[in-house]
């Protein structure tokens, strides 16, 4: 930043406190949501460069995915999940695409390296209304800045009505993910390795069933790309 633009960052920040979204510390770039501190706290897995890591063990016999990973361990009162709470009900686009281009980073040094194309896991509808925008697609947008791979957000919807019992226990929820994800474009998808990606994976119920409608498309494959992984 040059001395100009610092001095107008100074005198903009005595009037407009800009604080970091995890820890409230002042000590902060104007253009930034986190602190250098609370960026070397965030839990990483490593898991980019590890094969056979937890969340690719999660998927073994349910989708077949060349590679899957996510950035951070989700833990209960953390960091991180103060990082997705600000994302999905704080309206925080800014620290999603922060923590996209963390994944970027994460990403294009890794043996994630022949995807073709980034699609987010479309949100349901009900949810997108109340948000305004589908965090998986902020996050792909982060990771598409800084990796330079194209981000398509309507490959792949989400059909209506079809989640009614959400509620309801891990079991159920397989069950009723039966038609909740469609593919509207097959050429986009056709021959190309998709990297799918979402905010948190847990029981990747949502992952499994729109990647399997993914893998229907004629010389398709797949990897998987999580901010965050619930332990
Ligand atoms: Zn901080």
């Amino acid at each position: 930043m040059s001395t100009m633009r610092s001095a107008l960052a100074d005198f903009i920040h005595l009037f407009y406190p800009h604080v970091c979204a995890g820890c409230g510390s002042d000590i902060i770039d104007i253009d930034r949501q986190l602190c250098l501190y609370c960026i070397s706290q965030l839990p990483s897995t490593h898991f980019f460069n590890q094969p056979g890591n937890p969340v690719e063990k999660n998927f073994y016999g349910r989708l077949n995915v060349v590679n899957a990973a996510s950035g951070y361990f989700f833990t209960k009162h953390s960091l991180i999940e103060a990082v997705i709470y600000e994302l999905k009900y704080k309206g925080n686009k800014l620290i999603g695409f922060e923590m996209g281009e963390r994944l970027g980073h994460l990403l294009a040094n890794s043996r994630f390296n022949d995807i073709d194309i980034i699609i987010p896991l479309p949100l349901n509808a009900q949810r997108f209304k109340k948000r305004g925008y589908n965090q998986a697609e902020v996050l792909s947008e982060g990771i598409g800045s800084i990796w330079n791979k194209p981000v398509v957000a309507n490959a792949v919807i989400r059909n209506v009505n079809t989640e009614t019992q959400t509620h309801k226990g891990r079991i159920s929820r397989w069950e009723n993910m039966d038609g909740v994800f469609a593919v509207a474009e097959p050429s986009i998808i056709q021959d190309k390795h998709v990297l799918l990606v979402d905010d948190v994976v847990t029981t990747g119920a949502s992952l499994e069933a729109c990647g399997a409608e993914i893998l229907k498309v004629s010389g398709a494959k797949i990897s998987i790309a999580t901010l965050a992984y619930t332990i």
